[in-house]
């Protein structure tokens, strides 16, 4: 068989896995079958691809892939669970790098040869490209808090030196495509280079606290879009198909990320969000009322049903198993019990669900934000564990609130409700939780998984 007939065979089935392999991450029982099919579509694109006649050299191949390789499997390991957002971010980064220097290798390549049309796409892959790159390095500098603060970074006339710098790029790139087999080709692609790095510089820099999710997911989407533009370059369908599917799951996972930040898709595409709503958040009242692992336990033992809302406190203390070993000895004890799952409870799309599966928590018990909260008012207790931000009522009530708008789990109209949290520190957005206030609300101060653990001991007590 002809070698380019078997290599586009291989990239319709890898192309097909990947579609499945997509469809089967949709359910968190399946995702890991899914995870596997896809692997198994890219290793054997990768495979058929290196038997290309155009491959000339493997040396280097070999070279980039043992380095990638290595460097891969010691930044998965050393990742901890909290730190993956940073590590997804900078991953979109460097899929943006690469695009941008496939297009900058096939410039060098052909530059005395190539069309209007074929500079055309250079340029649009190596901007979206390095935007891509410098903006995924801002948002894992942001989320890793080295080198420059998690708030959002603003300045007058912010705005106004965005657009110059947007405007830089689009004339440069046109100038780029009209005359790139001029002496000037190269001056023209450094100036473009140059104004599209400072663009994914400035997007980011604004951005910080709860809408740091919303960019990665973003950044995510446009590292496909800049593999697939790579791919009409390189006039690799699977590339282009590979780009097409990452970009566009990746715009879908904003536009939920939008939602459930309550931002608009409109005003992450500008560029112009991430600073947090002018005035000052309404006065908290009340008083924080405490309580110890021992009247906490009376209050869970009374209880029929309980839901428990973890967040990214449960993530830090790694209390998973300990909140599955209470959650069975609640059931021993004749409660019903169910997580309530937010979006972006933690740091990370699906944080929570990854955790509690971890624990070998069943997915039935894990209940979404939607479907939870008209049963809110039905619970006994409500146990907030390491969540802050995502159970804030002044979400609903304080137009003020940095978090103004943003879909919460309910908690508050639960009979009781005991938060488990070491102090009195704030959450992501930081922001005061006016929950913590109401009499309804009980402190369990203390690492998470101490707590669980002292309540476990009291069940078996019993
Ligand atoms: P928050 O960040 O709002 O609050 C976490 C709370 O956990 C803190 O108040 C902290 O209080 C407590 N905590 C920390 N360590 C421990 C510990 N060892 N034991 C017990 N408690 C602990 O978390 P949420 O999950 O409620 O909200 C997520 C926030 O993160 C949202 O604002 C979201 O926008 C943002 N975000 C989400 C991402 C995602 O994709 N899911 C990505 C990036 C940001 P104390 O210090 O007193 O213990």
């Amino acid at each position: 068989m002809n070698i380019s007939i078997l290599i586009n065979i291989v990239y319709i089935l890898a192309a097909i896995a990947f579609i499945l392999g997509f469809k089967l991450m949709s359910s968190p029982e399946s995702a890991r079958k899914g995870n596997l099919i896809s692997g198994i579509g890219m290793l054997s694109a990768i495979i058929v691809t290196l038997m290309d006649a155009q491959v000339q050299r493997y040396d280097f191949i070999l070279i980039g892939l043992l380095a990638g390789s290595v460097v891969g499997l010691i930044l998965a390991y050393r990742t901890p669970m909290t730190g993956m957002p940073q590590m997804v971010g900078l991953l979109n980064g460097f899929g943006g790098l690469a695009s941008f220097l496939v297009a900058w290798a096939e410039f060098h390549a052909h530059k005395h040869h190539l069309t209007t049309s074929g500079a055309a796409i250079i340029w649009l892959t190596a901007i979206i490209g390095a935007v891509t790159f410098t903006g995924s390095v801002i948002a894992w500098a942001k989320l890793e808090e080295k080198f420059i603060s998690g708030k959002p970074i603003t300045y007058k006339g912010q705005q106004i030196v965005t657009t110059i710098v947007g405007l830089g790029m689009l004339v440069s790139g046109a100038l780029f495509a009209m005359q790139v087999q001029s002496e000037h080709g190269y001056l023209y692609f450094a100036a473009f280079t140059f104004f599209s790095m400072a663009l994914g510089v400035l997007l980011t820099i604004p951005i910080g606290g709860a809408d740091m999710p919303v960019v990665i997911c973003l950044l995510n989407s446009y590292s496909g879009m800049a593999a697939c533009a790579s791919g009409f370059i390189i006039q690799n369908n699977l590339l282009i198909v590979a780009g097409a599917l990452v970009g566009a799951s990746g715009i879908i996972l904003t536009l939920i990320m939008c939602k459930a930040m309550n931002r608009s898709i409109a005003n992450v595409f500008l560029g112009g969000f991430g600073a947090p709503p002018s005035g000052s958040s309404a006065e908290v009242v009340g008083e924080l009322k405490e309580v110890k692992a021992d009247d906490a336990y009376l209050m869970l033992e009374a209880a029929n049903k309980v839901v428990i809302v973890p967040g990214y406190g449960l993530a830090v203390s790694q209390a998973q198993h300990a909140v599955r070993e209470l959650m069975e000895a609640l059931e021993k004890n004749g409660a019903e019990v169910s997580f309530a799952i937010h979006p972006v409870a933690g740091r990370m799309p699906g944080h929570m669900n990854v955790l509690l599966a971890e624990a070998n928590v069943s997915y039935d018990a894990m209940v979404e934000m939607d479907s939870i909260n008209p049963q809110m008012e039905n619970v006994d207790v409500c146990m907030i564990i390491g969540a802050n931000d995502v159970v804030n009522p002044a979400a609903q009530e304080d137009k003020n609130s940095p978090l103004w708008g943003m879909p919460i789990i309910e908690a508050y109209k639960a009979r009781t409700v005991i938060v488990m949290k070491r102090g009195k520190g704030k959450g992501f957005a930081g922001v005061e939780n006016i929950l913590f206030f109401r009499n309804n609300c009980r402190m369990l101060y203390g690492d998470a998984k101490a707590s669980l653990q002292n309540l476990i001991a009291a069940f078996k007590g019993a």
